[in-house]
């Protein structure tokens, strides 16, 4: 299998290092990842400047390829003719944090598994549900791995991916791998205003950690539950069961 693995936190990112160790037990791995992080960038397509292409070596003596551009831009670059041959499968990953619910839409790691399903490429987010900078991925690049070698032998329909939320627990107390939908996410963002030194008022949007609603059979009950989470996404949005009501409104065009 050949695997096309970036990532949104940056070509320096543990998560990506162990994602790329664990996928090479799988199949012939080519990394192409930002080279800054890219977090919350969601899917991007750069037009307005010119991207680049670095190497770096890993610890482990291989070889990875870096851009300036975002998560989705690397994927687009690597399908786009820096990869020899276009790969089986797009790993995003593996992210410092979980992407849940409303999150995926925020996502520059889902975003990456998104622009690999618009290129025709079955794709897989990965996220681990912590923000210690100390994180240990090595089981969730494991699980990962082999989630990767079933999704080789069973494939996916054309246009779907998934997005896997791994819990930060010890393997031990981890309860299951449950098949969700998204949930409900409740952001607590918060406007804070600070002033710069000439006077102006400038912002960040911070606030608390989002919170969620642990509804069963969501994602979100599913991490509550200390449980891995497996969510297919689609990336047609459109409303079906709104169509028809749509229609009845008889829109003219004056
Ligand atoms: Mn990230």
């Amino acid at each position: 299998m050949k695997i096309l693995a970036t990532n949104d936190d940056g070509i320096d990112a543990p998560g990506l290092r162990a994602l790329a160790v664990a996928l090479r037990e799988v199949g012939e791995v080519v990394v192409v990842a930002p080279d800054h992080n890219w977090s919350a960038a969601g899917l991007t397509k750069t037009m307005h400047k010119p991207l680049r292409i670095g190497k770096v070596r890993f610890p482990d003596g291989s070889t990875a390829y870096t851009t300036n551009g975002a998560p989705s831009d690397c994927v687009a670059l690597a399908l786009l003719g820096i990869l020899p041959q276009p790969p089986d499968l797009v790993v995003s990953g593996i992210n410092l944090g979980a992407n849940m619910a409303n999150d995926i839409l925020y996502s520059g790691t889902v975003a990456a598994a998104m622009e690999g399903v618009i290129s025709g490429i079955a794709s897989l987010a990965v996220s681990l549900d912590t923000l210690g900078e100390e994180a240990d991925f090595t089981y969730a690049a494991q699980f990962t791995a082999r989630l990767v070698r079933q999704m080789g032998e069973r494939g996916l329909p054309l246009g779907i991916l998934l997005n896997l939320n791994v819990p930060y627990l010890p393997p031990s107390e981890i309860a299951g791998v449950e098949i969700t939908r998204l949930g409900r996410r409740l952001y607590k963002d918060a406007l804070v205003e600070r002033r710069d030194p000439r006077g102006r008022s400038y912002y960040w949007i911070g606030g608390e950690r989002p919170g969620g609603v642990a509804e069963e059979g969501t994602d979100i009950w599913a991490l509550a539950n200390k449980r891995i989470s497996i969510t297919p996404l689609q990336l047609d949005m459109t409303d079906h069961s709104l169509i028809a009501e749509l229609k009845k409104w008889e829109i003219k065009t004056k």
